[in-house]
């Protein structure tokens, strides 16, 4: 394998095979596209970070599926993160929020951020929109383990599209300058073919031991290129890398789309939102701001708008 240092370092989904073994891989490396997103909001840490998790699953998780169109993950719990939700189109556009209640989250105190605290009892679903007329894919799964990464483990399980393990390191800003990153490992088993069945359920074995034997600090440093990671993790077993793909942040926000939310509101709801004679829409996902006078919005409401 050879290293090229033109090649991204961030902000990618790097696939990989292990041939001996039956294996294909993914690992996912998110670096300002991930900070721009999260920095987008003022969340506490522990939201950020969870919400940071989810982002990443999601890019994972699309990675695996063939698809055009968008990829959402959510989750949906009764603890103080009442919901999250990322999304990922097939052209590599990022974005997600969550929705907290500070309180609840104020009153939990330190001690360890895991998803029966901050979820609470609930679901992660994924969904992917290939537009009208199209299959969507959907997968759920309830809320059981420590972390997301746990519960779809638990969705794999119960899965027959995918036999497979991840893993999810996000690191938080620690010391001025520094951003939040973030990164993913996927294994997924292919039909074993010509292999014996005893090598590669061998092979399996050694390989979900190798993706745990990395640090959560080389999975997030900046100086280790995706490939010098896998190198470093699975060179005795031959991995082969292939072309990544390019991830960044973006939303799908507009004005236009605002206009014609307005539109469809009823009058009165609409004078119920305005504040001191104006109204101003916020994008819960990249927190960019429209704002409607009272001229703008008779305009809207003019019947050849
Ligand atoms: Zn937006």
């Amino acid at each position: 394998m050879t290293v090229s240092s033109d090649l991204p370092l961030d902000d990618l989904v790097q696939p990989f095979r292990i041939d001996p073994f039956a294996l294909r891989g993914r690992l996912v490396r998110l670096g300002p596209t991930i900070d721009r997103i999260l920095s987008q909001h003022a969340y506490p840490e522990p939201v950020a970070a969870m919400l940071g998790e989810a982002i990443t699953l999601s890019v994972m998780l699309a990675g695996a599926l063939k698809y055009d169109g968008i990829f959402t993950l959510q989750t949906k719990g009764d603890g103080p993160i009442r919901l999250m939700v990322a999304d990922v189109t097939s052209s590599g556009e990022l974005r997600g929020y969550a929705q907290f209640d500070k309180q609840r989250l104020d009153r939990l105190g330190d001690g360890t951020m895991i998803v029966p605290r901050l979820l609470g009892a609930g679901y992660l679903a994924f969904t992917v929109d290939q537009g009208s007329h199209t299959e969507r894919y959907q997968g759920i799964v309830e809320l059981i383990g420590a972390t997301l990464v746990d519960c779809m483990h638990h969705y794999f399980q119960q899965s027959e599209q995918f036999d497979a393990a991840i893993r999810v390191a996000v690191g938080a800003p620690r010391r001025a300058g520094e951003a939040w990153r973030a990164s993913a490992l996927m294994l997924q088993r292919l039909p074993p073919g010509a292999s014996a069945a005893d090598e590669v359920e061998e092979g399996w074995r050694r390989a979900l031991a190798l993706m745990a034997s990395g640090r959560n600090a080389e999975m997030l440093d900046p100086a280790l290129g995706p490939n010098d990671l896998l190198y470093r993790l699975f060179h005795e077993d031959g991995v082969r890398v292939f072309t990544p793909s390019r991830v960044r942040a973006g939303c799908r926000c507009s004005r236009e789309r605002v206009e014609r939310v307005i539109r469809s509101l009823p009058t009165a709801e609409v004078e119920e939102l305005k504040v001191g004679g104006r109204l101003t829409v916020t994008c819960e996902f990249c927190n960019s701001g429209y704002e409607f006078s009272e001229q703008d919005l008779a305009a809207l409401r003019r019947p050849d708008a």
